[in-house]
């Protein structure tokens, strides 16, 4: 970042402008094939290594590879965690897992389904792909999901999972039954709600992994139709669709009739459209010519075909749910258009859209020192729990911050759990529902090239996304881990409340086994110089 020769500014500067051209001749045919060697090797291993049966041997092996890390001496061991490679993880951070004893958790089984108690048992590894495939032909779904194939449901677990869903149930963590995690002692333990395991149930959630290995989980899921009624409402005037928002989620009464999903796309502060789904079987051989498949290559990004109804007007469609389940697949929300700006293109998407998304996985694989940097410095990924009270100023203090829209809000309860919260604190007084134990917050997600950077003026990432932390920090919300954080460990723990976790690392024997959440979740990098370093370089 320092030489700052012309040459090199130059030479940045083209690769900049000609982003598009160099993904498109260079990483989205490498991606694609990168991608096809995962997906054959997660066929091979679904085919023909998948062996549910063998659960217990292969946690006893996990097991074995602890208790081995446990007989060194003590100044030898190196804090524990999973071997899987950042670059398959889809958090923006490298966590330096060198610096630490890599455990293979090659935990990938669909355990067992329970239609009795409307529960599934998997392994963490186990991605939303391969659940979603698994379980809508047998008329289920999880309760809650994510949109990208890729996240794991240890993952979601262990991070945080929140979903169109969540204004029905709530965070992932709210439909986990139970958690099967190996501390760091190697003993394995059950933890639920209700045994004497529970404070470590209500600390695993935004835990990443600095509790335990987990080694299995039950999941409630729900029962569906096969396809999702989603009727598209354009709504013009920030105060309507906040309003309409906090109507349709219940956010201000417990008896509103909900909708099963429920998310609002807004592309300026005074243009959004609120989108209502509902679960539906399509029968009528008429309404069947309504029937959209939004993944199919060729189709448009979906958030590009939610944009149309802006000027089309009010109207509805039916869309194979899982289709819907992971509508943002394609574009990674809409992070792919910053990469390939012609992407949407019909021509480009007749061409090349099957070569579609370019893998997180790839891209992460190939990330340079200075590719890693343009990933705060010129581009925002933030995903942010916010209380429902403050809608209309987020979106106001996004803009004024980023100046990037899309932005993604969609509502999710947080309960209050008492001293059962783990790192989340009850909803404070003025964010409950009325006559519930549940606030409604939302997830406002920010995520492409910030407007100054587009215009090529002065921008301070720094500024900016510690500006938007003390808003976070002063209205109650939560910053999704997976992304930078640029918070010191004090407006960290301001932020969330580490009193059962502290406790919950003594009592199973996380400390000096696991790294602390601070030090796993903050960026490896050292995001203030490289900041200010690039609010500095725009200076010269
Ligand atoms: C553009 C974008 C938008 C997003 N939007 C949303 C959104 O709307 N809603 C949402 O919920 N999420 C969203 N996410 C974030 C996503 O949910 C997280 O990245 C999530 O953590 C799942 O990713 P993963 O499965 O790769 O988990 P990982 O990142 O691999 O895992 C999460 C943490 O858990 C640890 N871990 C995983 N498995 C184990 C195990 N078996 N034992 C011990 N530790 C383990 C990992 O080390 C890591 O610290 C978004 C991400 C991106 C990039």
């Amino acid at each position: 970042m320092g030489d700052s020769s012309p040459f090199r500014k130059r030479l940045i500067r083209w690769l900049e402008d000609n982003r598009g051209f160099i993904i498109l001749v260079f990483c989205l045919p490498a991606s694609f094939l990168f991608d096809t060697c995962l997906q054959l090797r997660n066929w091979f291993r679904r085919t023909f290594l998948s062996a549910p049966e063998k659960h217990d041997e292969r946690v006893r092996d996990i097991q074995r590879r602890i208790r081995r890390w446990g007989d060194q001496p003590k100044d030898k061991r190196k804090p524990m965690c999973t071997s899987r490679p950042n670059w398959l993880s889809l958090s923006t951070t490298f966590f330096q897992k060198d610096q630490c004893e890599k455990i293979p958790v090659d935990l990938y089984n669909i355990l067992s389904l329970d239609e009795d108690r409307q529960v599934v048992r998997v392994e963490p590894m186990v991605s939303v792909g391969d659940i979603t495939r698994y379980l809508i032909p047998r008329g289920y779904t999880l309760a809650v999901t994510l949109e990208i194939a890729d996240a794991t449901c240890g993952g979601l677990g262990l991070g945080v999972g929140m979903t169109t869903y969540s204004h029905r149930v709530g965070f992932y963590q709210e439909a986990v039954e139970s958690w099967d995690v190996l501390l760091g002692d190697g003993s394995l333990v059950h933890a639920t709600k209700d045994n004497e395991h529970s404070d470590l149930y209500y600390a695993l959630p935004w835990s990443h992994g600095s509790l335990g290995l987990l080694v299995a989980m039950e999941l409630k899921i729900i029962p569906v139709k096969p396809y999702l009624k989603l009727k598209y409402i354009p709504v013009h005037g920030q105060k309507a669709y906040c309003d309409m928002m906090r109507d349709l989620s219940g956010a201000l009464d417990k008896t509103a009739k909900l909708p099963d999903y429920l998310e609002a796309t807004v592309f300026s502060k005074d243009e959004a459209v609120v989108m209502v789904g509902n679960f539906t079987d399509v029968t009528d051989p008429k309404e069947k010519a309504k029937i959209n498949h939004v993944a199919s290559w060729y189709k448009p990004w979906f958030y590009k075909h939610v944009e149309t109804f802006l000027q089309k007007g009010e109207d509805y469609e039916y869309i194979p749910l899982r289709e819907y389940l992971l509508r943002h697949n394609r574009a990674i929300f809409w992070v792919v258009e910053s990469m390939i700006p012609f992407g949407n293109n019909p021509i480009f998407r007749l061409l090349f859209g099957w070569l579609l998304p370019p893998k997180p996985a790839f891209l992460k694989f190939t990330t340079t020192p200075g590719v890693r940097a343009m990933t705060f410095a010129k581009q925002v990924f933030q995903d942010i729990v916010l209380p429902m009270t403050v809608l209309e100023k987020s979106v106001d203090r996004a803009e004024e911050l980023f100046d990037t829209y899309p932005i993604l809000i969609y509502p999710c309860r947080i309960y209050d759990h008492g001293p059962a919260m783990g790192q989340l604190r009850p909803p404070r007084k003025d964010q409950m529902c009325p006559g519930t134990n549940y606030g409604m917050f939302y997830d406002l997600g920010v995520y492409g090239v910030p407007g100054p950077v587009k215009r090529r003026e002065r921008y301070d990432p720094v500024h900016a996304m510690r500006s938007m932390e003390k808003f976070i920090r002063e209205v109650g919300g939560y910053s999704f881990l997976y992304a930078d954080i640029f918070m010191t460990r004090e407006e960290f723990e301001e932020m969330f409340d580490l009193t059962l976790y502290e406790k919950v690392r003594k009592k199973y024997h996380a400390e000096g086994a696991f790294p602390h959440l601070y030090d796993k979740v903050k960026p490896e990098v050292d995001v203030f110089a490289i900041g200010r370093q690039c609010a500095e370089d725009f200076d010269k």
